[in-house]
């Protein structure tokens, strides 16, 4: 990795595809040194070696984050880190009587725990004016189905908020993101008639685009919201304002 250009390193997880990889693109391109930290080794070196020819300051580590030791040893190898954006989840789309114990524990360990885990050992070796941002979801305020991912986003909304109390007096910062229908391969899970249904509730009409994502990113790892804590941005068209056209 070549030396940083002034914003220092950030790690971006699930950084090789949908949401993740645009902001990988856009904290790049705004000049920090990024790594991607991904199970999708795949992919993950593709889209690091195709922004590198581009001149982007990239990198790419396979992980699967749900390995304890292995993130907080990565995370301890990177530090320290200007920037950590907890974007890598999971989402089965399992109806409320569906849903079964093993889904609310896998969603759980990713989506909540290896973001916890990842989080506690970055901000151990973190300066001063860092940021951290969690991608959580607009469903956390309720949905009918899939209630394993909707608990386990309620839960990155109250951890950021715990997490930016303790970690203010130290100067880091940490606000989430509550991301509406964004096109990403995540819904690729949504049959069809699921995914009219949700498109329906939307005031846009319109699914958002990573890039929607990154864009909000950019601005709560950037130094105009150095006076931001425990917030909860929602990147949706208006979906979580909760009315209808009608
Ligand atoms: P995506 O396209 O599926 O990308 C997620 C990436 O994270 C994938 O590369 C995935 O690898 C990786 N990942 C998952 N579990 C991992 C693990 N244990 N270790 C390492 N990497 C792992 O999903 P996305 O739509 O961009 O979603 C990104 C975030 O936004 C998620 O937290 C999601 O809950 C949130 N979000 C998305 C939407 C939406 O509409 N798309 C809305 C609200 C919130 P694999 O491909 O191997 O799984």
């Amino acid at each position: 990795m070549s030396a940083s250009r002034g914003y220092g390193r950030a790690a971006v997880t699930g950084g090789a595809s949908g949401i993740g990889r645009a902001i990988v693109e856009r904290l790049a391109s705004d000049g920090f040194d990024v790594v991607i930290l991904d199970r999708n080794e795949a992919l993950g070196r593709s889209e690091a070696e195709a922004l590198r020819a581009r001149g982007l300051d990239v990198d790419f580590r396979a992980i699967d984050l749900t390995d304890e030791s292995a993130s907080r040893a990565t995370i301890r190898a990177l530090s320290p880190l200007t920037a950590l954006v907890n974007n890598a989840g999971i989402f089965d789309d399992r109806s409320f009587f569906e849903a079964s114990t093993d889904d609310f524990r896998r969603h759980y360990e990713i989506n909540l725990v290896a973001l916890a885990v990842l989080t506690q050992e970055a901000a151990r070796a973190m300066a001063p004016g860092s940021k951290i941002v969690n991608i959580a979801s607009r469903a956390y305020l309720g949905a009918k189905s899939h209630p394993h991912y909707v608990a386990s986003k309620g839960a990155v909304v109250s951890y950021t908020r715990a997490a930016a109390m303790e970690l203010a007096s130290k100067g880091i910062l940490v606000n989430a993101i509550a991301p509406g229908l964004i096109d990403t391969p995540l819904l690729q899970v949504l049959s069809p008639e699921r995914r009219a249904a949700q498109l329906a509730l939307q005031p846009t009409g319109a699914a958002g685009r990573p890039e929607d994502v990154a864009n909000a990113v950019a601005f709560l790892v950037s130094p105009a919201t150095d006076f931001i804590t425990g917030q909860i941005l929602f990147v949706d068209g208006g979906k979580s304002l909760g009315g209808t056209s009608a």
